[in-house]
């Protein structure tokens, strides 16, 4: 499976994005297609193909992509009402991007069970 995606290539500065954090390790931008009034993806920087292909060299990746996804929470003033992060992984969790990324939805009341 390929893991070059349009997610490697907003990492790379070679597709637009509406970028609000970027360093060494992780990118965030916005939801092309949001579907909460905040709706930010949180994705590697290394391209992982779904949670799947995460090993254990990856723990602290996958640390700092939930903390990442709790500091842009604060910054984005959702915090203190409540948010959800999600990973959508293959078909049936509805993946659509392979690429790993963790999807911060907040600035409405979420529904659960999720459809
Ligand atoms: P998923 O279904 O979990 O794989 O989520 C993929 C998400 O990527 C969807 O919410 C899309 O709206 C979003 N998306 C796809 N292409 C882009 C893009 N070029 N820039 C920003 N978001 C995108």
């Amino acid at each position: 499976m390929s893991t070059d995606t349009i997610f490697s290539r907003i990492v790379r500065g070679e597709a637009p994005a509406q970028i609000v954090y970027q360093d060494e390790d992780v990118t965030a931008f916005r939801d092309v297609n949001p579907v909460a009034p905040t709706h930010i993806l949180i994705v590697p920087n290394k391209p992982i193909a779904t949670l799947n292909e995460a090993g254990a060299e990856d723990q602290a990746l996958l640390g700092k992509l939930l903390l990442t996804a709790q500091r842009i929470a604060g910054e984005m003033g959702i915090a203190e009402q409540g948010y959800r992060v999600v990973i959508n992984c293959n078909a049936q969790g509805g993946q659509s991007v392979y690429h790993l990324h963790l999807h911060l939805l907040g600035g409405r009341r979420m529904t659960w069970p999720p459809g």
